[in-house]
């Protein structure tokens, strides 16, 4: 069975303003959209600039209102309340594309890798350093590393970090939301490697939001196009990328 599957989702924006602060537009930006996701697979979601990709991302996490019909792992998510919410978070963790922003820069990188097992009431103590320190490997990053600070970090590392934080909690699925957007396109290389060898190896399924269709070719397994809120093409990476 598939591990996501969204139906008929929909994401409406009041835009407010004038003097009165009153409602003066809606904006669509999502709308209707559907689709699974199977265990171990990479579906794509590619579209230019402001045609909902995050959006979308955002509602999975109940960080935005939505309607229609989202089930992570069998289990409708509609109208959950926090604890069932903090549950779905378990399930499916989201990779940010700017590192640097979403690390908290007065906190070593140990304890930002660690935070997730304290919301979610999971190891302390040394079993909790042991974890870490066991993330830290699982990204390719030695666990001497675990008391400094993100600054003293490469791009590449970091997003290595973004990583080891999202697997602590053990998800099924990863939303990377233009994840490797603002690497070098060698580190590109590395950190979609580490992505594809933690899949092979744990079975994880991607939601892969990109812009870079070089990017979108090496990761797919299929690929949805998004245009105005709206999916317009979705097929195998082959069918897609390679259409005349
Ligand atoms: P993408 O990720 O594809 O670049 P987004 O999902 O960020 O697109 O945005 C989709 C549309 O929704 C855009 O028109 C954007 O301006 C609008 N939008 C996103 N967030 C908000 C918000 N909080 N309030 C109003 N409009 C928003
Ligand atoms: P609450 O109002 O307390 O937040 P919910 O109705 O949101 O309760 O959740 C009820 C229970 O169902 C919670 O214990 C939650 O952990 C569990 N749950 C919710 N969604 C899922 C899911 N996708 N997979 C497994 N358990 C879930």
């Amino acid at each position: 069975p598939p591990v996501l599957e969204v139906r008929d989702l929909c994401v409406r924006f009041d835009v407010k303003g004038g003097l009165l602060n009153r409602t003066i537009a809606r904006v669509h930006a999502v709308e209707g959209v559907s689709f699974d996701i199977q265990p171990g697979e990479t579906l794509a979601l590619v579209g230019e600039s402001g045609c909902g990709k995050s959006t979308i991302g955002k509602a999975l996490l109940g960080l935005v209102p939505w309607t229609g019909s989202v089930r992570v792992l069998g289990r409708e998510t509609r109208g959950l309340g926090p604890t069932g919410l903090k549950t779905v978070r378990r399930q499916l963790q989201m990779v940010f594309q700017d590192p640097g922003a979403s690390l908290d820069a007065r906190m070593t990188v140990g304890e930002q890798v660690g935070e997730p097992l304290d919301v979610h009431g999971l190891e302390s103590g040394s079993a909790r350093t042991d974890r870490i320190a066991w993330l830290f490997r699982r990204v390719g990053l030695s666990p001497d590393m675990m008391g400094r600070y993100p600054h003293e970090f490469s791009g590449g590392q970091r997003q290595r970090i973004c990583i080891a934080r999202a697997l602590a909690v053990s998800p099924r699925i990863i939303v990377a939301d233009e994840s490797v957007s603002a690497l070098d396109v060698s580190v590109q290389a590395q950190v979609l490697d580490l992505l594809q060898e933690l899949q092979d190896e744990d079975g994880l399924s991607y939601l892969f939001i990109s812009h870079d269709m070089a990017v979108i070719d090496q990761v797919a397994d299929r690929v949805m196009v998004m245009r105005l809120g709206q999916v317009v093409e979705e097929g195998t990476r082959d069918a897609v990328l390679r259409s005349p």
